[in-house]
C-alpha cells in the first residue's frame, strides 16, 4: 500500500527521538505547512534519554513523564507519528520509505534521525539471557526487574552510562563491579584528573572497579552469571549490563546508498550527498571547522542544534552548524558538565580543589581554551561555553589527521 497524499511536499523523518522532535518543532515554528511524518520503532513519542541511567532508573516514574511534549502538542501541530514500526528500506530514486509492516511512505524531503545503539562485543555468551543494555525505555523496563532481584551487578564498561548506573545501584546498596578495558574510566569523554576524581568517588562508595581488564567471555548455564576475564578470573553477577559505548544506526542509510563512516556523512547544515536527504543527531557525522575534522556527537545539545540547522536549511535559510558541544553526567551528588572537546589539548589546569567536590579543569591548545570540565560548578560551565566559542571560532583549530 502506498500512502501518497500530498507526498509532493511531505517531510519524512526516520527515528522519533530528540533530534526528530526538534526538527518537527523548528519546521512548524519556521512556517512549514506541509505534511510531516515521523517514523519511530519504539512505541513512544519522542522522549528524553538522559534520565534513563539516572532518575528514571532510580525512581521508576511512568514512561510518559519523559516525553519531550505531550500527544496534544503534536496533534495541534499536525505532526503525524508512526510508532512501534521500523523503517526497513529507503528508495532514494523512487523517494519512498518502506516500513516493517509493508507500508510505503512517499517523501519529498527525508531526514535520518536514527540515533545510536549499544555497541555489541563479539564475545562468547553475549546473547545469553541476563545480559542487558541501557539505551531506551524498553531496555529499562527489562533491566529494572532483573536489578530488583539482583544482589551483585557487573557492568561491562566504565563510561558515563556504566558509571551512572553504578551510582544508582550503590544507592540501592547492591554490590557493583565495573570492568573497563582502558587504563581509566571515562576515557572517551574526559582527561585523567577528572577520571581520577570519579574513579576515587566510586571506589569510596564501594564500587569494585577493574581497570585495564578485558572480558574474554560471558559465562552461564542458560543465563549469564559471570564475566570471564582475560586474566583467568571471573566476576560473578546476578545481572550484567553491557555499557561499552554506542554505534551509529546507519545501516539503513548505507543500504540506500548514502556515504557512511560510523555515521551518515553530511555537510555543515545536515545535508547528505543526495538532494533533499538530511541526517541529524547521534547518527550524523558532520564537518567542523572549529575542530578541523568530522565529528559525530552523542549529546542532547547536538541533537537539538543540528536539528535546528537542518530545519533552517529545509526552510531555505541554511546556516553553518559548528558548535561548541556540551554534555553532562550525574553520579551520586556530583554533576559533571563538559564544554568543548578536550582530546587535542596540550595543557590542562585545575581550578579549585578536587577534594571539596567543586572544581573545574581547563584544557588549552596553543594557549587557546578548547574545553572545560566542571564538577558541581554550573557557573564555570556556562562561562566556559562562551569563552571556548570565542577562542575557537573560525578556522583556527586545524588538526593533523583530519578525516
Ligand atoms: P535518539 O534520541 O536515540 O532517537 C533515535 C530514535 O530512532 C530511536 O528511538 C531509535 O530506536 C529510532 N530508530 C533507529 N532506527 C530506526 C528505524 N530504522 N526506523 C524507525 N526508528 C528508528 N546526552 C546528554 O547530553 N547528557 C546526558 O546526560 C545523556 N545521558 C544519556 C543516557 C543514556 C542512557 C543514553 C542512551 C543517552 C544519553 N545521552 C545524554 C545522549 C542523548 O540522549 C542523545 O545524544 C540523544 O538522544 C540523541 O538524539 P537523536 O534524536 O539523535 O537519537
Amino acid at each position: 500500500m502506498t500512502i501518497n497524499t500530498a507526498a509532493g511536499e511531505r517531510v519524512v523523518v526516520i527515528g522519533a527521538g530528540q533530534a526528530a522532535a526538534q526538527l518537527a518543532m523548528s519546521l512548524r515554528g519556521g512556517g512549514f505547512a506541509g505534511p510531516i511524518a515521523v517514523i519511530g520503532d519504539e512505541p513512544f513519542l519522542p522522549y528524553q534519554r538522559p534520565p534513563l541511567s539516572k532518575k528514571f532508573l532510580a525512581e521508576r516514574p511512568p514512561p510518559d513523564s519523559l516525553y519531550l511534549r505531550p500527544a496534544p502538542f503534536w496533534s495541534e501541530r499536525n505532526v503525524e507519528f508512526m510508532l512501534g514500526v521500523a523503517a526497513r528500506k529507503v528508495d532514494l530514486r523512487g523517494r519512498t520509505v518502506t516500513l516493517a509492516d509493508g507500508r510505503e511512505i512517499a517523501f519529498r524531503i527525508l531526514v535520518f534521525a536514527t540515533g545510536t545503539c549499544a555497541r555489541r562485543l563479539p564475545l562468547p555468551g553475549i546473547d545469553l539471557p541476563g545480559m542487558f543494555s541501557l539505551r531506551a525505555i524498553g531496555d529499562v523496563q527489562r533491566l529494572r526487574p532483573a536489578l530488583d532481584e539482583a544482589r551483585r551487578i557487573a557492568i561491562l564498561g566504565g563510561g558515563y552510562i556504566g558509571l551512572e548506573t553504578a551510582a544508582v545501584m550503590r544507592s540501592e546498596k547492591r554490590d557493583v563491579t565495573v570492568v573497563e578495558a582502558e587504563d581509566r574510566v571515562l576515557k572517551r569523554v574526559t582527561a585523567p584528573s577528572v577520571a581520577k576524581f570519579f574513579d576515587r568517588t566510586h571506589r569510596e562508595r564501594g564500587v569494585d572497579i577493574r581497570l585495564g581488564m578485558r572480558v574474554a567471555a560471558i559465562a552461564g548455564e542458560g543465563r549469564a552469571s559471570a564475566l570471564r576475564l582475560a586474566d583467568g578470573t571471573a566476576v560473578e553477577a546476578d545481572a550484567i549490563l553491557l555499557a561499552a559505548g554506542a554505534k551509529a544506526n546507519d545501516e539503513l542509510a548505507l543500504a540506500a546508498g548514502l556515504d557512511c563512516r560510523d555515521g551518515i556523512l553530511t555537510d555543515d547544515v545536515g545535508r547528505t550527498g543526495i538532494e533533499n536527504v538530511y541526517a541529524i543527531g547521534d547518527c550524523a557525522r558532520f564537518p567542523s571547522r572549529r575542530y578541523g575534522r568530522r565529528l559525530r556527537l552523542e549529546c542532547v545539545q547536538n541533537a537539538i542544534d543540528q536539528a535546528k540547522a537542518a530545519a533552517a536549511a529545509i526552510l531555505g535559510s541554511p546556516e553553518r552548524y559548528d558548535p561548541v558541544p556540551w554534555f553532562w553526567s550525574d553520579q551520586y551528588e556530583f554533576k559533571l558538565q563538559i564544554a568543548g572537546l578536550f582530546d587535542d589539548h596540550d595543557a590542562a589546569a585545575e581550578m579549585g580543589d578536587a577534594a571539596t567536590g567543586h572544581f573545574s579543569v581547563e584544557y588549552r591548545r596553543d594557549g587557546r581554551l578548547i574545553a572545560v570540565d566542571a564538577i558541581n560548578e554550573p557557573r564555570a560551565h556556562m562561562l566556559a561555553r562562551r569563552r571556548i566559542a570565542e577562542e575557537t571560532s573560525g578556522d583556527r583549530l586545524p588538526r593533523q589527521g583530519a578525516a
